[in-house]
Order: C-alpha cells, then structure tokens, then sequence
C-alpha cells in the first residue's frame, strides 16, 4: 500500500523535477525552500535582491490580531503558531521575536469596539485579554498612556527581519541543490497547451515543469500571462527606520498601537534587533501619500508623544512599496485554472503566513493534495 502512494508521489515529483518560483521575497523564498526540502529542483529568479520588495518595508508583526472572518484568522493563527518551526528548519538568526501587542482606547466608544474584539478574540481562542489600566505602568513603564479607557495584550503575537527569512531560505535553497538567480526579471511565459513550459527573463530562458507565481504586487502582471486576470488595489504603505535607540523601546511587548480613537495620526511602533525602531502609520500608510521628509518627521514626534524614550532619536531611513492586496483582501494561493501547472501565492500579511503558505503551496505541488484549509483562497474565484 505505501509503495503504491509512493510511486504516485514518485510520479508527481518526477513530473514537477523543475519547478520556477517567480520572486525571492519572503513568501516566493519560504515556497522555494520547502519546495527544495520536498526533493524539487527549484529555480527562483528574483529582478531584484532577495525581500527588498514589501517584504523590506513591512511592519512585519506576525499576528492574528486583526484577522477576520473566522476562517482568516485561523489559517494566520496557524501559520503564527509554525514560526518557531520554521526557523528551526532555516538553522539561522532571522531576528524573530516574541512578547505581545497592546493598544489602547482613550474613548467610551473605542473601549467599547475593544471590549467587543477582545471578546470576539478570545471566542475564537486566541491569547488576547483586557489588561487593567494600572497594570500598564508595571509592565511598559515607558509607555505615555494619557487618559486610556480600556487596554488590550496578546501573549501570542511577534515579529521578524523579513529580509534575513527572505535570505535563510534561499540560503537553504541552495545548499539543496537548487539556483537563486537576482537582478533577473520575468518577462515572459511561453505555453505549450494546457502548461507553461518556459519562463523567460530579461536575460535567459528556463524551461520548467512547473511554476510559481510569487511576484507581491507584480503577481497580477504575470498570473495575466498565464491566463488568470485580478488587479491589485492599489495600496501604497511605508515605514520610517530611526537612528538606533541604545534603550529597549519597550519592557516586554514587541509591538505597540497607538489608540485607533484618538485624534491625530495612528501608529504602530517597533524595535528592530540592532536597536533602531520602526514606526509605521501615519500619513504614509494608506492613500494621503505624504512624500516628505517633514513628514517623517513628525510621525516621530508624534511617536515621542507616546514613547518619551524616542525623543532624541532621528529619521534614518523611509521604506516604501506597493502592498500585494488581492481585490477581496483575501489571498490567492493554489493552482490557475487556466495553466494547472501554475501555483500562485499572492497575500497581504506574507509575513505571518510565510511558514504555512511555503508549506502548504510545496504539499499541494509535490503530492498533488488539495488542503482543506485554503479553500476560501483559491485563484478560481477570479475567473
Ligand atoms: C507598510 C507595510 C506594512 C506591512 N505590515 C505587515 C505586518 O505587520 N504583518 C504582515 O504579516 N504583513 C505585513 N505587510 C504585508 C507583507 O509585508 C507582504 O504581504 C509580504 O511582504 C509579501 O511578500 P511577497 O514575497 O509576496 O512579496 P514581496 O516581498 O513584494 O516580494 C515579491 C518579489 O518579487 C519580485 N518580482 C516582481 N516581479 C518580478 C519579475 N517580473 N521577475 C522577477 N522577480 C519579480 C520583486 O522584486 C520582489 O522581491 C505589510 C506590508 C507593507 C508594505
């Protein structure tokens, strides 16, 4: 009986012996490298260096926090819960980090939508609780707090260097065997039938058994040529690295929101693993799309409002890409109905999906499986 799946697998791997993944940023590299854990000759071709895509922009907060419906918010639930795994299996410091997210409200409306999530939260099993006011001031001394109606923690949630994932994976992809090749662009799909048989960049030509689409907010352009038509909503998001902080930016949180009722900007706050902190919101997330430096500016100004230890600390670097947003905010992974021997990964929150997209996308690819799981995100819906 075992021979028999074996040889069926055996089969599928042969058919599937050289597979092109598209885009080396966190999503395409997990998918490379647990294709290449799973025996696939893997080729990936990346037009530009490994994660600096949305990837190097991203806020980068692994979470199920904001993650709804149900069935949303379990499949990144569960990827949350692969992570340790994950990097267990890249055998590499790619700056993961875990200790909780906390928010506030400073009206009775928000504390009451707070107190609304919370409860939706902990229905669905999640790790998140009302925290008394008073206890802020024990666990994040640091934080400016100012008049809060309700607080809100979660144990469970992290965060990660996009980048370093992004390069221990295709590290990883190479030591098995496989090709990374950078500042090489796809540019064209070549079909034989029902399949694409050749990948064509700005450089050479690849024929394969099969391919990945992984491009971020690219993915549409190429899954066009293969026959699936989708547009990305246009979503512009960016964040601002400080200089270093030679303090922990926090006690032990890893990961900060700045009351989502309050007047004035709304941020997320984080430090990166060198001591340089990200800030993410403001007028640089979303669609106002304030370019300037002023700007910048005053999101830390605004950010040393909150966190008093950030009030000598300069702007270093602006970080900007287009999301990947699929039209409905949902992903889009699985195989196009139009080329079965395409597999696209195309999502918004890559980063906390990284682990369970790379290893459901190489199960379905290498033994042919249909994961229950990623019914709700099949491409067939654009069709
Ligand atoms: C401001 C911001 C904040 C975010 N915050 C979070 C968060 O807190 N938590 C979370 O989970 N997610 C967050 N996200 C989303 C997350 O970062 C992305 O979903 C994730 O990075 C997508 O990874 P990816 O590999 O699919 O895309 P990308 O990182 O964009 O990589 C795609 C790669 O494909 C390459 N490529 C494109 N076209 C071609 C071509 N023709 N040929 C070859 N290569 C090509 C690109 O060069 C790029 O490197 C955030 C995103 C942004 C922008």
């Amino acid at each position: 009986m075992d021979g028999g799946s074996g040889n069926i697998q055996g089969i599928l791997l042969k058919a599937l012996q050289t597979t092109v993944v598209i885009g080396g940023g966190i999503v395409g590299a997990s998918v490379a490298f647990h294709l290449a854990r799973r025996g696939v000759q893997v080729t990936v071709i990346e037009a530009d260096e490994p994660g600096h895509g949305a990837s190097r922009v991203s806020y980068a907060w692994i979470n199920g926090r904001d993650k709804s419906p149900y069935h949303y918010h379990e499949l990144n639930r569960r990827s949350q819960d692969m992570w340790r795994r994950f990097v267990d299996e890249l055998r590499a410091d790619v700056g993961l980090v875990w200790g909780g997210e906390m928010r506030w409200t400073v009206t009775a409306e928000g504390a009451a939508e707070l107190k609304a999530r919370v409860a939706e939260l902990q229905s669905w099993g999640y790790s998140i609780r009302e925290m008394p006011v008073e206890e802020v001031g024990e666990m994040e001394p640091g934080v400016a707090l100012g008049d809060a109606t309700s607080v809100s923690y979660t144990e469970s949630d992290g965060h990660v260097d996009p980048v370093r994932v992004a390069n221990a994976c295709l590290a990883r992809v190479v030591e098995l065997g496989g090709i990374v090749k950078t500042g090489e662009q796809v540019v064209g799909l070549a079909r034989s039938g029902d399949a694409i048989t050749r990948v064509r960049t700005d450089r050479n030509e690849y024929a394969c058994d099969s391919v990945v689409i992984a491009a971020g907010a690219k993915t549409p352009d190429l899954a066009s040529m293969a026959g699936l038509h989708v547009q990305n909503t246009h979503s512009p998001g960016a964040t601002v690295v400080t200089s270093v902080l030679q303090a922990p930016l926090f006690n032990s949180i890893i990961a900060m929101h700045t009351p989502r009722d309050a007047a004035g900007v709304l941020l997320n706050m984080r430090q990166l693993t060198d001591g340089r902190v990200m800030v993410h919101g403001g007028t640089h997330d979303g669609s106002l799309g304030d370019n300037s430096l002023e700007d910048a500016e005053m999101l830390l100004d605004e950010t040393a409002r909150y966190l008093p230890v950030t009030e000598n600390l300069n702007v270093e670097e602006v970080r900007r890409a287009l999301r990947p947003m699929p039209p409905d905010g949902f992903p889009v992974i699985g195989r196009l109905p139009t080329a079965p021997n395409v597999y696209v990964t195309y999502t918004h929150s890559g980063v906390t999906l990284a682990p369970m997209i790379g290893e459901m996308a190489a199960l379905e690819i290498t033994s042919g499986a249909e994961v229950e799981l990623l019914t709700p995100y099949r491409p067939g819906r654009f069709t």
